[in-house]
């Protein structure tokens, strides 16, 4: 299938237990939606039998099915980057291999996508996971839409659907960690939500310990917020400019009442000072910082939709012929 109208993308890692139950599931209901489609599974370096299930279900239907096989763990996000890359739909569906998002709900994301969405998000409807995971959840859903732009009710479920445009986009950036959902979000033009099933994990265990929650969302917050970097660099001089007045105050006390506390005052002034100089030098730092790390980040700097404009006329043409461009999504322009 060279061009699929759908894309399904799916990270795989150590989920030898309920792959075959995926594979019973995920292609009768794809088949029902009537479209072509593919499924892209990545192989994020597992190491039971995975690769192994991948390999055989690859020659079964090989018309439908491509796996890309990594050499060692990348991570569920950069797993989903190499399925961005090699997918080949207008529409690009990301599912996890353990059946919480129940594959029949596919179809609601295409319908929503047909209707003119370029972005369609979901919403855990019933979440079946631990307590402690929901209200960790909830909070930093709320801490991030506090500190960054993205606007999304339930951030880490990742049954969802993005257009082409925005897979060339996710394409085109360089970044090394990343949070998908975000990074897609960012360049939406019509993004949307739906609420979706949710099911306990069919079999095994989360593949993130709590460690890894913890470092995915740094990545999500560091990723799409400088706010705290440019916290503490504010801070930093807001902290320095007032230690200088200070300094100010203590020379002008100096003057007019004398030395005090056998001068101790003084050195205060004298400490106030270097300590404001530093943290001057800090918060300095930290603006610059900020500055290297949306450069080396390597994201499009903006993304062209369509550019209307006359064709150049030729010389030898009497009139000017009017041949505006009405390209529809074009691909990203760096
Ligand atoms: N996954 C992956 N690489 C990893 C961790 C997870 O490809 O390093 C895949 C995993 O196989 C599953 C999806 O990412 O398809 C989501 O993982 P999991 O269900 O363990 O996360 P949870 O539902 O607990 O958030
Ligand atoms: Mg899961």
């Amino acid at each position: 299938m060279s061009h699929p109208e759908i894309s399904v993308i799916i990270p795989v890692y150590n989920e030898e237990a309920g792959l075959q139950t995926l594979f019973d599931r995920l292609y009768p209901a794809l088949d029902a939606l009537g479209t072509s489609y593919e499924v892209v599974f990545i192989n994020d370096g597992s190491r039971d039998r995975s690769a192994a299930m991948l390999r055989a279900q690859f020659q079964q239907r090989p018309d439908t099915t491509r796996v890309i096989l990594f050499a060692a763990n990348a991570g569920q996000h950069m797993a989903i980057m190499a399925g961005f890359e090699h997918c080949r739909g207008d529409i690009a569906v990301t599912i996890d291999a353990d059946l919480q998002n129940p594959p029949e709900e596919i179809g609601k994301l295409v319908a929503k996508m047909r209707e003119g969405y370029d972005y369609v998000g979901s919403i855990r409807k019933d979440r079946q996971d631990s307590a402690f995971r929901r209200y960790a959840s909830r909070a930093m859903n709320g801490l991030r839409e506090r500190i960054t732009r993205i606007k999304m009710t339930d951030q880490g479920c990742m049954l969802r659907a993005y257009s082409r445009a925005i897979v060339n986009a996710i394409n085109s950036c360089r970044e090394v960690s990343t949070f998908i959902p975000a990074l897609a979000y960012s360049f939406a033009q019509r993004p949307t939500e739906i609420e979706v099933a949710h099911e306990e994990r069919h079999a095994g265990e989360s593949k993130y310990s709590l460690y890894s929650l913890i470092r995915l969302n740094f990545d999500l917050m560091t990723g799409f917020s400088l706010l705290p970097l440019q916290f503490f660099s504010l801070a930093g001089i807001a902290i320095s400019l007032l230690s200088a007045l200070f300094v100010v105050f203590l020379a002008l006390r100096r003057l007019f009442v004398g030395p005090e506390a056998e001068g101790v005052f003084t050195l205060f002034g004298i400490v106030f000072f270097l300590i404001g100089i530093v943290l001057f030098g800090v918060g300095l730092i930290g603006e610059y910082v900020g500055r290297v790390y949306l450069q080396v980040r390597h994201r499009p700097r903006y993304l062209v939709d369509a550019l209307l404009e006359q064709a150049v006329s030729t010389p030898s043409g009497s009139g000017a012929t009017i041949d505006s461009v009405l390209s529809s999504k074009q691909d990203s322009s760096k």
